[in-house]
This record gives C-alpha cells, structure tokens and sequence, in this order.
C-alpha cells in the first residue's frame, strides 16, 4: 500500500517535501492555513546548494526562465560605499559547485514549486486548512496521525510533517513549547522597479553594505526587472530611528547611492517591515523527529528557524526536503525509522548554518576597531572569508 504522508504548511519547504515525496511515490497531502497559496517578502537568494536540490526535482528549466544569475557578491561600506571583498559567482560559482548561484521573486519560486507538484499524481493540496488538532493513533499497521482543521475537518495519514514555520503549532503540539527568540533585529523590505533605481545599482550583483549595527543587501529579481531591497537594523535607541525609514536625514551617513535608493523606496512607499526571530542552533535530532512521536517531523523554520544572514533558511528547508524523501527512499516500509534517519542527517548541517547566520550577524554589524580588523581581512582574503565550499557544495 502506498505511504500517506501529511504536511503541514504550503511555503516553500512544505511544498518542497511535497514535490520530494511526490516523486518517489508517496501520497502526499499539504494543508495550508492562509486561503491562497503565495508568499510573502520579495526575494530570495538560491545558492547552488538549493539549486541542486531544486534541479534535481526537474526545475532547473522553469528556473532559467524566471531567474537572475549575479555575476558577483560583493561587499561594501555603507557609507563610502567602498568594495571591501567580492567573490566571484556566474560561471565561476556553476563551475565550482556544479550549480549557479540564482535571485528569484519569492513568489515566483513558490509559483514554480506549486506548477511542478500540481502535475504530479496523488497530491491534494487544500487552503484554509489551519491545523488545530493533533492525534497520534495505533492502527493495525502501525501508528498514524489524525490532524483536525480549524474548520473541523479532519485527515489521517502515516505521518505528519510540520512545515509550518516559525510558529509552528506541529512543534508547539507535540515536541516542545517555546516560543521562538526575537532577536530584536527588524528587515525592511522593498521592491522597487529597476529602471527607477540609481545606475549604480543597476548591476548583476549580490551586495551587501555594512554598517554598524546595520547591513543592507540589494539584488536584482524578475530577471532584472526589479531590485529587491532588504535594510536590516539592531533596534539599538538609535536605530529605532533609524529604521523608521521614512526619515531621509536620519540615513544621512550612508554613502549617497544608498541614500538615493532609500529615498525612491520611501517615496514609493515601498518598505515593508519584518521582524526577525530565530533559535538557537539545533542541539540534537530529536528537535527535528522526536523518537516519542515517531511519526511527526519538522522540516525547514519549523524545525530551526534562524537569522536570515547567511540566506540559507529556504535552503535548508529545500535540502531538508531531498533528505527526507532519500530517508524514506531508504525505509519504504518503516516510516518511524525513516523520520529518525531524516533527522539524524539533517541536524548537523542546519545547526551549524543557524550558527553560522548569527555569527554573521555580528561580523557584519561589527562597531571600531573590529569593523577595521574585518574590512582589512576582506581586502586581503576576500574570496577566502565569503567562499563556502561547506555550504555551497549541498548534500
Ligand atoms: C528578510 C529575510 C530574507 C531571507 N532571505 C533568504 C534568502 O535569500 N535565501 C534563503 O534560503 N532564505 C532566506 N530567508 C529565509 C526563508 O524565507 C525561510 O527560511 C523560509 O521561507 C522558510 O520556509 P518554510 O516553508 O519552512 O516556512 P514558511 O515560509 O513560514 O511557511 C510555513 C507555512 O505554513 C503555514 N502554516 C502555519 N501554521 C499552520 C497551521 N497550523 N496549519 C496549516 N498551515 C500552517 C503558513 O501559512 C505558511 O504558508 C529569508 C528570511 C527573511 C526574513
């Protein structure tokens, strides 16, 4: 009898296990809470890591059509906008790592994700389907899962996977309560047409402008159409000002190419805030598949949410979903043990790229001297210090 497995949360890591299951056979059910499928936030960087992952589902055509390959990433002052490190992506990234490195409109990867999954068979996707209710249950072949809806609807499966995100209510029910940590960094989001924004930012570039307490990063989406903006700021006393954003005078120590585009995106009202929590890195697989609940796992910001200053939680959560079809691929009649090994595969790697992006945070937000010390070994070790071989080479 073919495996039935439910998930929880339509964005992109539950539509990625979603697909991952699809394709090795396993029925699959996705229950999203909100009434239509999208996301929010405006871009997304896919790093040839997640690319692989995406590539090896068959969608390394539909991204060539919607993405953007930058050709660098780089680094710069806030507020001499002065390059302080680049590294090399475009070819040489798709060389090194066998995948390039893309920026997509996040909606456009969910859209991708969404087209692939609704070609498979033994998919049902339902909307409006918040899951309220968790019952684990002994049947005669082996333990299952019972959710209900808020509508009072209910499913059963073999397994349940909570791809439901920071909040997760799969995470709250059945393996810990705890809120995440908010870290007291906000993002500020904007998407500005590109044809509007300053001719030097009109590049086929990631870029990343530090500051302290602050770093903002710019990528083109939409295959060059749009810019996609992102402020991120400590709450410090004087950021909080800082990050009102609408105050143009209040950024007047950035360099005048940022001031500009801040002013266009103020102008077209273009800012979007985002609050931003994490936890803190895994400590052991049973956060990700509790033997206790042997038929429940958690996948993506359900399982480690994290600060997105590595842009790696999609990633992880798209990496997570090829381990968890691999691990099921390996246990087809045993889905506990299945779930186990998931787990045991992926807490390692998403532990230590959670560390990685809160330790990034502080190298980008560093006050004088350690700023000095970190703009001095980015001169001179540059590509060294932003290459990832660890990460970038993927699973
Ligand atoms: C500013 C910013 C920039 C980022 N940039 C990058 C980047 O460049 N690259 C990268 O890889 N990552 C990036 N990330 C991280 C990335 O956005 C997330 O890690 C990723 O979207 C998590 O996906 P997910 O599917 O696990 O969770 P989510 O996207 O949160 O999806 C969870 C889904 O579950 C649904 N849901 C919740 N509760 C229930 C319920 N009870 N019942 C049913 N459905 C439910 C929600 O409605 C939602 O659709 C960034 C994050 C931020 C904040």
């Amino acid at each position: 009898m073919t495996a039935h497995v439910l998930i929880a949360g339509a964005g992109i890591g539950g539509l990625g296990a979603a697909l991952a299951l699809a394709k090795i056979g396993i029925k699959v059910t996705v229950l999203e809470q909100t009434d239509v499928f999208g996301e929010v936030g405006a871009g997304v960087q896919i790093s040839p890591n997640a690319y692989k992952v995406l590539s090896g589902w068959g969608l390394g055509d539909a991204l060539l059509q919607t993405a953007n390959f930058p050709e660098a990433l780089q680094v710069r002052s806030a507020t001499s906008d002065k390059l302080l490190g680049q590294l090399q992506l475009g070819s040489q990234a798709h060389t090194r790592y066998g995948f390039p490195f893309a920026t997509l409109l996040r909606a456009d990867l969910h859209t991708l994700l969404l087209n692939a999954l609704r070609q498979e068979v033994n998919v049902d996707l339902y909307l409006h389907a918040k899951i309220t209710d968790i019952a684990e249950t002994k049947q005669q072949l082996g333990r299952q899962v019972t959710v209900t809806t808020e509508l009072g609807d209910t499913f059963t499966a073999d397994a349940l996977i909570g791809a439901d995100g920071l909040w997760s209510s799969v995470r709250q029910q059945m393996l810990e309560h705890s809120a995440p940590h908010a870290t007291g960094h906000t993002a500020w989001r904007a998407l500005l047409p590109m044809a509007d924004v300053p001719p030097e930012l009109q590049q086929d570039t990631v870029t990343a402008w530090l500051d302290a307490d602050r770093h903002i990063i710019a990528y083109p989406v939409q295959q060059g159409k749009s810019l996609n903006l992102v402020d991120c700021c400590e709450n410090t006393a004087n950021n909080k000002k800082k990050s009102l954003q609408t105050t143009y005078s209040l950024n007047s120590l950035l360099s005048k190419t940022l001031q500009n585009v801040f002013h266009l995106a103020a102008q077209k009202k273009a800012w979007t805030r985002w609050d931003l929590f994490d936890r803190p890195p895994l400590r052991s697989s049973s956060q990700m598949a509790n033997p206790t609940h042997p038929r429940i796992a958690l996948l993506g910001d359900a399982a480690h949410p994290m600060l997105p200053y590595l842009a790696q939680g999609a990633a992880m959560a798209l990496e997570d979903a090829q381990a968890l079809a691999l691990s099921i691929q390996q246990n087809p009649n045993d889905l506990a043990s299945a779930l186990q090994l998931y787990a045991q595969t992926r807490w390692q790697r998403n532990a230590r790229v959670q560390a990685r992006a809160a330790r990034n945070g502080q190298i980008f937000h560093a006050k004088p001297p350690v700023s000095w010390a970190r703009d001095a070994a980015m001169g001179m070790l540059g590509e060294k210090i932003l290459d990832m071989p660890w990460l970038y080479g993927g699973i």
